[in-house]
């Protein structure tokens, strides 16, 4: 059992925290949900919670015995909380003008879990006085990014969530390793990073280098303002992993950028890894308007985002962003663009995509479905109605680079 210490008072921007709804709670030390390097996490309830029969369920954190660091730790996960708040607050202004037709009802959709450093008062085990961290339950709890720039593509409120945390901070501050769940009404974050360019969050901030490397695989979407903030030429520094890379681990955690290995390649070079795409990418947009989009454009290309490509054991080069490289192909054989930068991973490293998509054949074509269209690797292997009209388009005078990333930002296969 544990009791506060140290209860927040509610700030200016309470109405985006969820509380702890009481001061105590007690937990079962047998329920270990999840465990961290130096932490344990285990679900408990609150005592006294007026709501259902006492059984409002939360989470508690406790050090592992040897851990290399002090529960002060918590200290700096209360602060990253709090610290996140007025950015959720801006978000919400911003999406409310953006997107008014998406903006469900006006109110708040985005609140994050504002934990609270109790001690522990009532332990048989002599850990009486021991720190603990506390915060309310979140059911189904799914991770979006990370501080080393890992990011679930197919959350994209999040990850624009995060690049506008970089534009309002003016650049000196990231919001990131956003993860949570829906609590009735709302998305609740919990357990978020704010890397900081002072570095003043303790040990989850990876400081600029974090920022910058961030920055750099950032890809913004369509939830993204092309009036934002960007770092361009930002350099990656780090492995982009799902966990939560901390200061003292990154000595050992961050596999060396020599390690990633990238290709030039025309896109007639890379095969499919599905017979079938569908004739829309998930911002609406047909591989026609997309490829006639990126046509008109003055395409550098550092704006095209990467393909990720898997080097099988003959050799061949698999893509697993299908679509993507469909309009690739539709703009290779029409000279609008030639090589384009890949990024080759290792089969292991993204066996689960690559098991779901790959479905059996050679790769070289792919037929658009619900219609008679076929992308090939050549002109005279594709049957594409308007193939002329991409050919016959050409850069408009006043390339909007803004908009263009805007669109390619939008193309993944998810
Ligand atoms: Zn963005």
């Amino acid at each position: 059992m544990a009791s506060s210490t140290n209860r927040n008072s509610g700030t200016d921007y309470s109405s985006f925290a969820n509380w702890n709804p009481v001061s105590s709670c007690r937990w079962n030390h047998e329920k270990i949900i999840g465990a961290g390097k130096h932490k344990f996490v285990k679900t408990g309830t609150y005592e006294n919670y007026p709501g259902r029969a006492n059984s409002k369920a939360c989470v508690v954190k406790l050090l592992k015995t040897g851990a290399n660091f002090s529960s002060e730790c918590f200290h700096d996960d209360v602060r990253c909380a709090e610290a996140a708040l007025p950015y959720i607050e801006k978000f919400h202004e911003y999406f409310r003008s953006a997107f008014p037709k998406f903006y469900p009802g006006g109110q708040t959709f985005i609140k994050v879990n504002v934990p609270t450093v109790w001690q522990q008062i009532n332990d048989h085990n002599g850990n009486r006085g021991q720190k603990i961290l506390v915060e309310p339950l979140i059911p189904n709890f799914t991770k979006f990014n990370s501080n080393s720039g890992k990011a679930d593509a197919r959350c994209k409120i999040a990850q624009a969530l995060s690049h506008f945390s970089y534009h309002a901070s003016d650049g000196r501050e990231i919001l990131c390793d956003l993860q949570g769940g829906r609590d009735g009404k709302n998305y609740v974050l919990s357990d978020v990073v704010v890397m900081s360019a002072d570095k003043k969050y303790g040990i989850t901030d990876l400081g600029l280098p974090g920022i910058e490397n961030f920055c750099a695989h950032h890809v913004c979407n369509c939830f993204c303002s092309r009036l934002w903030k960007t770092w361009s030429g930002a350099r990656r520094h780090y492995q982009p992993e799902m966990c939560t890379t901390i200061t003292l681990d990154v000595e050992h955690i961050p596999v060396p950028l020599s390690a990633r290995k990238y290709q030039r390649v025309f896109p007639s070079d890379i095969m499919f890894t599905q017979k079938s795409i569908k004739d829309r990418f998930h911002d609406g947009n047909t591989l026609l308007y997309t490829a006639l989009t990126l046509a008109r454009q003055e395409i550098q290309k550092s704006d095209i985002p990467m393909i990720t490509v898997v080097q099988c054991k003959d050799g061949t080069l698999r893509s697993l962003d299908n679509r993507r490289l469909a309009v690739f192909r539709l703009l290779g054989m029409t000279r609008k663009i030639h090589k384009i930068k890949v990024e080759i991973v290792p089969v292991s490293r993204v066996a689960d995509e690559y098991n779901r998509k790959f479905d059996g054949g050679n790769g070289e074509e792919i037929h658009v479905r619900q219609s008679n269209q076929t992308i090939g690797r050549y002109e005279w292997t594709t049957k594409f109605r308007q193939l002329a009209e991409i050919k016959n388009t050409y850069p408009s005078q006043s390339p909007q680079d803004a908009a263009l990333a805007l669109l390619l930002g939008s193309l993944t296969d998810e």
